[in-house]
């Protein structure tokens, strides 16, 4: 049995950084009377004239009581990508360290490893497209530093076994992240409730998907709470903006409108999937825990490029690993879906 030592793996260093200490961390009330002569804003109001609350708190503090988990046990970023991108900083030596990566899987995992001088080793998904895990635990070696899994994984769609999950969060000293940004749509749980039985868990979430807000750039990290407090020490002090703190806690104060969208989404990705049964050069529809479906077709570049012409586009995954011949189709509104259907008849 391995131990997970945190301090074994972060990197000298960002153990030894003094983070940038920025002209509120002292004053973190906002709204009291002082008078703030210490950031050099501009002194006219506008809803925007101050710098945002660096640590998020009225976010963090508002999913804190939705999700269940303490605030600081909560990271929030520029999008996931940027959650994933101070792991890299964190805990991975450039040049030296590695991490593993299950193809086919979420692009953004390797381009962040090239960025970083980070070298990818991939063991590569089961024909069921279930993790291997006698193969991926023979791959870590002692500068094996990440192991993602993305369950649902994008683009298959699935969830992972969760006794696979286990195993391999039991057999790696370094840290697994389970990318959820699936989750709201997955008939598995989230691994959030287990994050006290695993010091080496990293669980990353969205707000790009199921909560409707790809727009605003907002994605959430949770670990423990030293886990964090490595991240927060590293991250750029104003990483999520003051309109995307409002727009987030507007939303997420409006849980029952998503929580509807998604029961929506589920309805439509069954219609949807009986409806491409009728297509003849559809040969595999893929089960989906997720916001969309892989397909299977005949010859994938000459049906996207059909669909194009059409008017409709959708994601052509052929050249992934273990994909050939394989479509990504995000499930639409009723009358998008449609629309695919009719389109996908008439070719
Ligand atoms: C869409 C997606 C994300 C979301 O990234 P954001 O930067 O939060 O928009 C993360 N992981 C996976 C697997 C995704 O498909």
């Amino acid at each position: 049995m391995h131990t997970f030592n945190l301090n074994h793996i972060t990197r000298k260093n960002v153990k030894s950084l003094k983070p940038y200490a920025s002209a509120r961390d002292d004053f973190k009330d906002f709204n009291n009377t002082m008078l703030f002569l210490d950031a050099n804003e501009n002194p006219f109001k506008s809803e925007v004239n101050r710098y945002p609350d660096p640590y998020q708190s009225k976010v963090k503090q508002l999913l804190s009581l939705q999700r269940g988990i303490p605030v600081n046990q909560i990271l929030l970023g520029n999008g996931s990508d940027e959650v994933l991108d101070l792991l890299f900083r964190a805990f991975c030596e450039p040049n030296i360290d590695n991490v593993i990566t299950l193809p086919p899987t979420y692009g953004m995992y390797e381009v962040l490893a090239n960025l970083n001088a980070v070298s990818v080793t991939k063991i590569n998904l089961s024909k069921h497209f279930q993790p291997n895990i006698s193969a991926i635990i023979n791959a870590i070696t002692p500068n094996t530093k990440l192991l993602f899994l993305c369950s649902p994984n994008n683009p298959t769609a699935n969830s992972f076994d969760s006794l696979k999950i286990e195993k391999l969060i039991k057999n790696f000293n370094g840290i697994v992240v389970i990318d959820e940004a699936y989750i709201d749509f997955s008939s598995q749980k989230s691994w959030l409730n287990q994050l006290n039985n695993y010091p080496n868990l990293v669980i990353t979430q969205t707000f790009s998907k199921a909560y409707g807000m790809a727009g605003i750039r907002l994605g959430i990290g949770y670990a423990s709470a030293e886990i964090i407090s490595v991240l927060n020490k590293i991250k750029p002090p104003y990483n999520v903006n003051q309109l995307t703190q409002q727009r987030a806690l507007y939303q997420l104060k409006q849980e029952d409108v998503i929580k509807s969208q998604i029961d929506d989404i589920l309805n439509e990705r069954k219609h949807l999937t009986s409806q491409l049964h009728q297509i003849s050069f559809i040969e595999t529809i893929y089960p989906s825990d997720a916001n969309f479906l892989l397909v299977k077709v005949d010859d994938a570049n000459k049906r996207y490029k059909q669909l194009i012409d059409l008017g409709v586009v959708v994601r052509n995954r052929t050249n992934q690993e273990g994909c050939k011949n394989c479509l990504r189709f995000t499930i639409g509104t009723p009358t998008e879906n449609n629309t695919l259907i009719t389109t996908l008849k008439q070719i």
